[in-house]
């Protein structure tokens, strides 16, 4: 069972130095729209500031995550469900964008072939459905919008979907506002542990996990410390593995909170 925010010992917050964060309805939304708020924004820059590693996680394009490295103040970036991730290398002058695939170009090539096949397949056996608008600017994932952008999908249908690519050999994961598919063996989990091993050497111990989402149940499941945003509960039901804590705010309202929270205990 998830405890509130205010249940987290001054231990646990002391040992945080990374946050890592889903953005969809997580660090965006909040107030009953999609747009990043003013609180969540101010919230990351003095996380940033206070020396503690932040990484949002995403299935978001590259297309997005290439301008999120550059442009939000973040440490680096986990892109389309963990296929990669960047940073920006401030080591070199002016700063280099570095971008680190878990798959070799032969895999990658390979696996987007079969993508596009899958696309077909789903456009002829789902009549309707729709790529998000973000398309384009995505190297390895299709998106299928069940909400974002088009009337709400039945679970029934959005359920169907998702079977309909795992029986294709496709990975299929259920996005606060669309259904994720791709080939490949990686994940955000997986593309986590990189980023911790390989460019800031610390552990799960170290780390608090927040999102909203069934996507984000791995980090629920496997860190001893993570944070569900208040909007987190109507998918609970859904889910095998809650959070440890649940802000009292929603979406970006509940990530400010925690970041607050998290400060607080550092002054
Ligand atoms: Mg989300």
């Amino acid at each position: 069972m998830s405890k509130p925010i205010a249940a987290i010992s001054a231990a646990e917050l002391a040992a945080v130095q990374a946050v890592f964060f889903d953005i969809d309805d997580t660090f965006s939304g909040g107030g009953g729209q999609h747009r990043i708020t003013a609180q969540a924004y101010d919230a990351l820059w003095k996380l940033s500031k206070a020396g503690i590693k932040v990484v949002p996680v995403t299935g978001r394009p590259a297309g997005w995550c290439d301008m999120i490295t550059r442009m939000w103040p973040v440490t680096a970036v986990v892109g389309e469900n963990g296929a990669f991730y960047s940073y920006l290398d401030h080591a070199k002058k002016p700063a280099k964008l570095v971008k680190k695939y878990l798959e070799t170009p032969r895999v990658r090539a390979s696996n987007a072939l079969k993508l596009r096949k899958l696309h077909t397949a789903v456009l002829k056996a789902f009549p309707g459905a729709k790529t998000p608008s973000d398309q384009h600017y995505r190297e390895f994932d299709l998106a299928i919008d069940y909400c974002e952008e088009v009337a709400r999908w039945p679970d029934a249908r959005v359920q169907k979907l998702m079977q309909f690519c795992e029986a294709r050999g496709a990975i299929a994961k259920l996005s606060s506002i669309h259904v994720n598919t791709w080939f490949g063996r990686y994940d955000k989990l997986t593309c986590v542990r990189r980023i911790l091993s390989q460019l800031f050497q610390i552990d799960f111990q170290n780390v608090v996990y927040i999102g909203d989402s069934p996507n984000d149940e791995p980090f629920f499941e496997r860190l001893p410390f993570s944070v569900g945003v208040a909007n987190v509960r109507g998918f609970l039901g859904k889910m095998k593995y809650a959070p440890a804590y649940i802000t009292e705010a929603e979406a970006g309202f509940g990530f400010a909170e925690f970041a607050e929270r998290l400060l607080r205990s550092r002054t």
